[in-house]
């Protein structure tokens, strides 16, 4: 299976013009790509290091927040490893 992205608004502009399931399909299946990732925010990081008597995170070195990512994320399993 295909997992590149597609614009929400795009397919929608689409999908307005088909009128069958044949034809939905074939506009989805052939619909660009956007030029876009997915991204690992540093609090689901494996990467993160919480500071806890300062109260802050690390992340790859820098000093992050809540809702920062980095470009080298990976995602942490759900037993912390
Ligand atoms: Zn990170």
């Amino acid at each position: 299976m295909n997992d590149d992205l597609i614009s929400r608004s795009r397919a929608l502009a689409i999908m307005r013009n088909q009128w069958t399931l044949h034809g939905a399909m074939n506009a989805v299946a052939n619909m660009p790509s956007v030029d876009a990732v997915e991204v690992v925010r540093c609090k689901d990081c494996k990467h993160l290091q919480r500071d806890t008597i300062f109260g802050v995170s690390y992340c790859g070195g820098k000093r992050v927040t809540g809702d920062w990512y980095c470009a080298d994320g990976e995602r942490r399993a759900d037993d912390g490893s």
